[in-house]
């Protein structure tokens, strides 16, 4: 079946008491057993450990990745957080990607680090700097491409070839490209991370997290930190998730064609300094970009000339683009990385990973592009 099929009918059955062509939002905490020796019998016992709603959401992120099994989370963090602890010790050392989401900085150097656990954060667009951050103690390099928010690409078959070689498990956030455009695992990684939160949910309704795991070994690590933390997805968020995922490829297709135009529109405007999107010709990984994901995506950043006082008052008065944190939905979104969120990466940091004070992060919508490249024009001739 093809991705639009399954993004509409995988990991979904009519409900068999009603016929209910939705699956029901299970709203309840325990499970009655037939028996004491048939306990399990039908899979559940408490909603901490497993519930039907959240376990059609885990089964239909399985066929559209591609995996083994999937375990949902209560946000992308808590579904980061739980490849953390399913594979790191005390005295264990983790490669990462030198640019990835501020709440993942944030977690390793900010909690995990106080648990004895030392991070590498690697350069990773260079496969070989993987190879060269390895150690004896390295137990889980983790990538993010594109990462947030200066979309630096890494090679997902390179490193997991590294990985392999190195029998280290290789994790990839595929948040912002989602399997209809990138299928990590096809590329020989172990595991897929999202945060629902963004295009899978698409409408700006709920927060969430899901593992893709390629083996039932990993899924069964993950699944025991859920449990044992209880970091658990709702029934309801994941209901809502099962709603927008039947439009995932309509909407990524719809977002970056989008976001192809606006960036295109940016690169020619006189009041623009550089324009960073992966669909254009000046990115310097769009070969990568095109060898391994089947989209460019519907985030970019741009710099206004004027610097940060400039894109400041951009972001403050441009209309129809919402000043918001989150990015993926069906609204257009526009966020000042340092200030909002990457805040928690030191300005050391964000100087060495190329993220700059003026950088103006795009989550392109699903808009009208006219009226979208309307309002920048504005925004940016007031400038
Ligand atoms: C938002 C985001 C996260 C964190 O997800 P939450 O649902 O906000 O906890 C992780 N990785 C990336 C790439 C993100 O954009």
């Amino acid at each position: 079946m093809g991705f639009k099929t399954k993004q509409i009918h995988a990991g979904v059955t009519p409900d068999p008491v009603t016929g209910s062509i939705l699956t029901p939002i299970y709203q309840t905490t325990t499970y009655v057993q037939d028996s004491v020796d048939e306990y399990l019998a039908k899979g559940y016992s408490y909603s901490r450990s497993a519930n039907p709603t959240v376990r059609a959401l885990e089964n239909k992120l399985t066929a559209l990745e591609g995996a083994a099994d999937t375990t949902c989370f209560g946000t992308g963090m808590a579904a980061i957080n739980a490849v953390f602890m399913a594979f790191l010790n005390a005295g264990d050392h983790c490669i990462i990607s030198d640019v990835v989401y501020g709440g993942t900085y944030r977690l390793a150097t900010k909690i995990y680090s106080r648990f004895g656990v030392e991070f590498s954060f690697v350069d990773t667009s260079d496969a070989e700097n993987v190879r060269k951050a390895l150690r004896d103690n390295t137990r889980l390099i983790l990538t993010e491409t594109p990462a947030n928010p200066t979309l630096k690409l890494t090679d997902i078959a390179a490193v997991s070839a590294i990985a392999r070689e190195a029998n280290v498990p290789h994790a990839v956030d595929n948040t912002f490209l989602t399997p209809y455009y990138q299928r990590p695992l096809d590329l020989g990684a172990d595991m897929s991370i999202h945060s629902t939160t963004k295009y899978f949910d698409g409408h700006n309704a709920t927060v969430g997290g899901a593992v893709m795991a390629a083996t039932a070994e990993l899924d069964a690590k993950l699944r025991f930190v859920l449990n044992a933390t209880g970091s658990i997805m709702s029934p309801q968020v994941a209901w809502l998730t099962l709603q927008g995922i039947k439009t995932l490829s309509v909407r990524v297709d719809g977002q970056s064609a989008n976001a192809q135009q606006i960036a295109e529109f940016l690169q020619e405007h006189p009041m623009v300094e550089r324009v960073c999107y992966p669909g254009l010709a000046s990115f310097p990984q769009h070969q990568l970009a095109k060898s391994q994901a089947s989209g460019f995506g519907a985030m970019l950043w741009f710099e206004v000339k004027g610097g940060l006082a400039a894109g400041k008052k951009l972001m403050d008065t441009v209309e129809l683009f919402s000043l918001a944190e989150n990015l993926g939905s069906i609204e257009s979104l526009i966020t000042h990385p340092v200030t909002m969120t990457h805040a928690d990466v030191e300005p050391a940091e964000r100087a060495r990973i190329g993220l700059s004070d003026s950088l103006v992060r795009v989550s392109v919508g699903l808009e009208d592009v006219e009226d979208l490249i309307a309002a920048l024009d504005k925004a940016l001739n007031a400038l």
